[in-house]
């Protein structure tokens, strides 16, 4: 809150402004376990200090003499209103930053400055705010008007602001009592958070304004040139909404802080009247095309998404007859209205994303309400029910930058689940669905490499092809679902007797392959017997009886076969041979040794 004193080495009065204080915010990242709730109490806190600093500060007993006129008809002169001043009729101000709302009628402002010393005292006089129609400073001494200063964002004629200080005005008091006098017009929340600084106290709290801004300013970029990027990669429409989200609260940032007039558009008093409303109601129908995508509005509330498009529509139109128009007090109307109801409506998407149930609405919601009580403060501030402070005022862009982290981290965190999603699809689209073993597919995949490899350091390799013998039968006497059952604990026993290395896999209904590396024909026989064990040892009783499975099998040792396919066509038809030869055994490639033909 503003705060001023006597300065008796001096001899002047002197109003000062606390500036921001750091405020550090913690946000740890998604995923990690901590729940969404912490950072909410961390917003929480970061809100209730942001609300603490006013009210201390308002109470500031020390606040200088300042006076005010409403202009009532006519235009008056210095001369004229000093006149009404030395007859009482300036109400005196109350501590505090003075304000007079939205399209407020003239406003004269009378500051007396008592100077003791002999010599001219400079002093800056910085009005706060940059987006004033017109100011004209005059100080009077003896009655006489000494000097005249005209400033505005109204007329490309007049001085510009030079930033987030809005304009200032170069003085010089000569000794003895002189009386400042400040005409201010507006169609905009007309607030004066005035401030008298000598050079080196104006320019240091520039700097420090300029850091807070390059901040700031920094830091939203950084998040839209990330997620500009993640959309070129991507191309998930949220990460481009979010680009023009943060993007046009940046673009109004500069517009609104003055920065704009003064370095992107200088003199372009037209352009600087309509571009923070038209900027705030394009970024209330940014944000809510972010939060639709976001949260699939489209699916979960759909004529939700008519509403907001409606709204949108109307507010574009309606601040776009405005602008076309001139009707500026209109145009201040509508776009603080549009920003109202955007803040709750996005609390109420992120509400109904919620109970939803969509990934990544808690962020959403979070980010929404911080926004929403930033902008909330500031308008409060800059209009009526808050004090002006520096953390009131800049408010808005505090929340919005926490606003734009969460969900930046809520867009993350999207991306993390959908890489998890997508890792799991593909987990399922590599298993057979009923015994959870390979499918044909997936074993094609794997063993091409473990193929080749063989192959060129000349390694044993060896196939089983496994074809449970009647299975039809099972099936026919005893229903498809124990036929499943069999199957599925076929598959077991197959996982159970192969080696780390070995890649087993559903070839067909009720047949099964594996591939066993560095195995010769002698031992994959061996196995193959032992398989041929475990799918005879099936145990799977039907009403007190036992159900007899067998399997024909068929093996295959790698022997200068130019493929893979080949391979697996002597092991096929091996198992062809153990079905002629009688079924529930096993058949193969003549060993090296003394091995028979079939088992
Ligand atoms: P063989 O000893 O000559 O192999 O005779 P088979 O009856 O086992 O062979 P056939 O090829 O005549 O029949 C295979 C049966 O397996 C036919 C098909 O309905 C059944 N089958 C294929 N897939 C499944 C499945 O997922 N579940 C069940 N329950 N049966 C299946
Ligand atoms: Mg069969
Ligand atoms: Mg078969």
């Amino acid at each position: 809150m503003t705060k001023s004193e006597r300065n008796p080495k001096r001899g002047a009065c002197r109003r000062t402004v606390p500036t921001l204080g750091t405020v550090h915010v913690h946000v740890r990242a998604p995923g990690s376990g901590v729940p969404y709730r912490l950072l909410l109490v961390g917003l929480f806190l970061v809100l209730v200090a942001l609300l603490q600093a006013g009210p201390a500060d308002a109470a500031d007993a020390r606040a200088p003499a300042l006076a005010v006129l409403l202009e009532d008809g006519a235009v008056l002169g210095a001369e004229q209103a000093l006149a009404l001043q030395r007859e009482g009729r300036f109400r005196d101000l109350p501590a505090g930053v003075p304000k007079f709302g939205i399209g407020s009628r003239p406003v004269w402002i009378h500051l007396a400055v008592d100077h003791a010393s002999s010599e001219p005292l400079p002093r800056q006089l910085l009005t706060g705010v940059p987006w004033v129609e017109r100011l004209d400073v005059f100080v009077l001494q003896d009655g006489q008007v000494r000097s005249v200063q005209q400033a505005g964002d109204g007329d490309a004629a007049l001085r510009g602001p030079m930033g987030s200080l809005g304009f200032a005005f170069d003085l010089s008091f000569a000794p003895g009592r002189s009386d400042v006098l400040i005409r201010a017009q507006t169609a905009d929340p007309l607030v004066m958070p005035l401030r008298l600084l000598p050079l080196d106290e104006a320019i240091e709290l520039q700097r420090r304004h300029d850091y807070g801004f390059g901040l700031l300013y920094g830091f939203l970029l950084a998040l839209i040139a990330y997620n500009a990027m993640i959309f070129i990669g991507l191309r998930h429409r949220s990460h481009l909404d979010y680009v023009l989200y943060v993007g046009t609260f940046l673009l109004l940032s500069l517009a609104y802080s003055g920065h704009g007039i003064a370095r992107l558009w200088p003199g372009q008093a037209g352009f600087q009247q309509y571009v923070i409303l038209v900027l705030m109601v394009v970024l209330a129908c940014m944000g809510l095309r972010f939060a639709s995508g976001f949260l699939r509005l489209e699916q979960i509330a759909p004529r939700a998404v008519w509403g907001v498009r409606g709204f949108c529509l109307a507010a574009l139109l309606a601040i776009g007859a405005c602008t076309l128009f001139g009707l500026q007090s209109a145009a201040v109307f509508t776009a603080f209205v549009v920003v109202q109801v955007f803040s709750v409506l996005m609390c109420l998407i992120g509400v109904v994303g919620l109970r939803a149930r969509q990934d990544g609405a808690p962020y959403f919601l979070a980010g929404a309400v911080s926004g929403m009580v930033g902008a909330s403060v500031t308008a409060m501030a800059v209009w009526r029910g808050l004090p002006f402070t520096e953390l009131t005022f800049h408010a808005a862009e505090f929340g919005f930058a926490v606003d734009g982290t969460i969900l930046a981290l809520a867009l993350a965190d999207r991306m993390r689940r959908i890489r998890v999603q997508q890792l799991q699809a593909e987990h399922l689209a590599a298993l057979d669905p009923l015994t959870g073993l390979r499918n044909r597919r997936a074993f094609a995949e794997q063993a091409a490499p473990v193929w080749s490899t063989a192959r060129r350091h000349g390694r044993p390799l060896s196939v089983i092809v496994l074809d449970l013998d009647h299975f039809k039968r099972i099936n026919d006497s005893h229903g498809h679902s124990i036929g499943d059952a069999v199957l599925v604990a076929a598959a077991r026993a197959i996982e159970r007797d192969c080696r780390a290395g070995d890649i087993a896999a559903r070839w067909g209904g009720e047949e099964f392959i594996v591939l066993m590396p560095e195995t010769s024909g002698q031992q994959a026989w061996a196995m193959a017997e032992r398989l041929l064990d475990s799918v005879r040892s099936i145990d799977l009783s039907l009403g007190g009886e036992r159900l007899g499975v067998s399997a024909s099998v068929g093996v295959a040792e790698w022997r200068g076969h130019d493929d893979l396919e080949e391979l697996i066509r002597e092991a096929d038809a091996w198992m062809y041979a153990s079905k002629r030869a009688g079924r529930d055994r096993v058949s193969g490639s003549p060993p090296a040794g003394d091995r028979a033909f079939a088992g």
